[in-house]
Order: structure tokens, then sequence, then C-alpha cells
């Protein structure tokens, strides 16, 4: 490859700005020219491309959100949309292209893949519901965003004795819902990996209080339902407990990207531009138990995400 470009796309995550900065340094290192696309897909077909060079990525691998900006472009899941992305590509003499995104993202990579432009993925959102890979970068960013708030409400919980129900992001994977309520010693989780009763959530909330713990926290994923709905649920059960609700929503896709995701993000942006120098294409990469990994994209999207069963037990057993 000799020129390629990079682009954000589907919902935005804290890190996607370190994973461009190392996708236009490594490329540059190499003697890859490298250019911008502005808003994901639709800039593709808008042809808002611009040049990349060092300097334009300075002062970003601190900051949320994407100095690209990113789009849902309808246009571009239709096969004459995909062929006028290949084609505008093909006119710009880019031969390879980035993708930071999530699942969507990734199809609309393989699909130019197969329209002959050598394309890598990388797992930009916060939800971690992209297979073969341990952790997408915004993951651990997002997490520490619901620990910070789980912290603050147990201040005021434990002052007045209540109880709070989070609702927290992650579309259909638990694994925000999981590690924030694991790392914030939450009461109980509900993820829609597992099958949970209400009842009992309800039952042990009024335990614990009547054994005298002064506050108690119910992590509820999206992918169940509305933490109101939850709240309500226990309320008509134990009319006592009456917890109080948060829902987080966006700002757990704000904020400084964590260490974690800035080294995550650092990493894969430098992987995927070797890989393409490789000549590989079509691939979805990710870390696995450490190491940097590249998949097929079909193989990516057709596998659904293992649930990590053995943390949920952990966090079950902690939390008595
Ligand atoms: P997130 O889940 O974090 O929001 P995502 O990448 O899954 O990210 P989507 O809205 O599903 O978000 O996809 C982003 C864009 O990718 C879409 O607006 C569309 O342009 C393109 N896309 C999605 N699915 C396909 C597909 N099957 N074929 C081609 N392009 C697609």
């Amino acid at each position: 490859v000799k020129k390629i470009a990079v682009l954000t796309s589907g919902g935005d995550s804290q890190g996607m700005n370190a994973a461009i900065r190392a996708v236009v340094r490594t490329a540059l290192y190499n003697g890859i020219e490298v250019y911008g696309v502005q808003r994901g897909y639709q800039g593709l077909i808008n042809q808002d491309i611009r040049p990349m060079d060092i300097r334009s990525v300075g002062d970003i691998i601190q900051r949320g959100g994407t100095i690209l900006q990113s789009a849902r472009c309808q246009e571009f899941r239709t096969a004459e949309g995909q062929q006028k992305g290949a084609e505008i590509l093909r006119a710009h003499g880019i031969d390879g292209l980035i993708v930071i995104g999530g699942d969507g993202s990734y199809q609309g990579a393989n699909k130019l893949s197969k329209l002959g432009i050598k394309t890598m993925g990388l797992p930009g959102t916060i939800d971690n519901d992209i297979s073969f890979t341990d952790y997408t970068i915004g993951f651990d960013t997002a997490v520490s965003v619901v620990v910070d708030a789980v912290n603050k409400l147990r201040d005021t919980m434990s002052s007045h004795e209540r109880s709070s129900v989070v609702e927290v992001m992650g579309r259909h994977c638990g694994d925000i819902a999981l590690y924030a309520g694991l790392a914030s010693g939450a009461e109980s989780i509900l993820v829609p990996e597992v099958a949970f009763s209400i009842d009992e959530v309800a039952q042990r909330m009024k335990e614990n209080f009547e054994c005298g713990k002064r506050h108690s926290i119910v992590i509820v994923a999206e992918g169940v339902g509305r933490g109101e709905d939850v709240a309500q649920g226990i309320i008509e059960r134990c009319p006592t407990v009456e917890p109080r609700v948060t829902v987080l929503g966006h700002i757990q896709r704000g904020g400084a990207p964590t260490a974690v995701d800035r080294i995550l993000a650092s990493r894969l942006g430098d992987f995927a531009v070797r890989k393409l120098m490789e000549g590989e294409s079509g691939k979805g990469c990710g870390i696995i138990k450490g190491e940097l990994v590249a998949t097929d994209i079909d193989l990516v999207v057709n596998t659904k995400k293992e649930f990590n069963m053995g943390l949920y037990d952990l966090a079950t057993r902690l939390s008595q």
C-alpha cells in the first residue's frame, strides 16, 4: 500500500483519537501517505477527504470523541453506495482503508474489501460487543465513568440509607454492567446474557437493609430494559426499598480515555497499518490474552461475543 485513509464510524468512543493518531503516525513513519475521511462512510461518499500529517494528530491522544467525527450512512448500506465509495477511494489513489467502529462499520469495511480496497477494522465502541477481541477501544473508559458515578451515588445513598438502580449502556452486551458492577461492588448486576428474577432482586435488597446494609446498588444493562421499569418492579414487590433511578446515558461515551484505552488504541492502530502493509484485507483487529490478532470480518460479525460467566459468578459471590 502507498496511500491509505482512516475513518471513524457508528457511535463514537473514547480512544478513537488515540487510534487515529497511531494509524497516521505509523503510516507516515513507513513512508505511506495517509488521508482522513470526515464523518464516516457519509464523508467518503461526499469526498470529504483530506491529507493528514504528523501535526494533524497532535494534542489529541487525551481527547474523547473523534477529530474525524462520526456518522451513520444509509446510502453506504446499498451496493451502489459501496461501489461509489470504492470508486472515490480509487480516484484518490487510496488503496487501503482503516475503519474504526462497531459491527456495522466492520461490515462496510468488508464490502469495500470485496470491491478491491484493502481494509482493516478496529474495534471502536464502548459496548465491548465485538468478537475476537477481549476489549474494545473505549470500554475501559466507559467502565471507569460508571464506577466513578456509582462511587458518588454511594456517598449520598449511605447518608439516606437508600438504594439505587443504575442503568448503563452496552446495547445487547452486558459487559459494561458486569465490569462496572464488579468494580463498584453492586448487589445485583442485570445483563441480557443471564436470566434473572425481579422477585429475587427485590428480596435481596430488602434483606440487605434488614441486616444493616446502608446502601444497595443494582446495575442494569440497557439490553435488559429500562432502569425505571426495574425500579418499578422492585417497588411493587418491596415498597419499603424505594430505589432511585440514575440513567447515565451518553456521559459514558465522553471524557478523556484511560491509559488502558490509549495504549490499546495505539497498539491496534499501529497493528492495522502493519497488516495492510503485509497485504492483508477484510480483517478485524483485536487483542486476545494480550496478543494482537487479525480475524476475518465475516467470522467476527457472525460470532456472538462470549460472556464471561466466571466474572459474573465472582461478582455475585462477592456481593453477598
Ligand atoms: P456502534 O455499534 O458502536 O454504534 P456500529 O459501527 O455498529 O457502531 P452502525 O450504525 O451499525 O454502527 O454502522 C455504522 C455505519 O456502517 C452505518 O451507518 C453504515 O453506513 C455502515 N454499515 C452498517 N452495516 C452495514 C452493512 N451491512 N453493509 C455496509 N455498510 C454497513
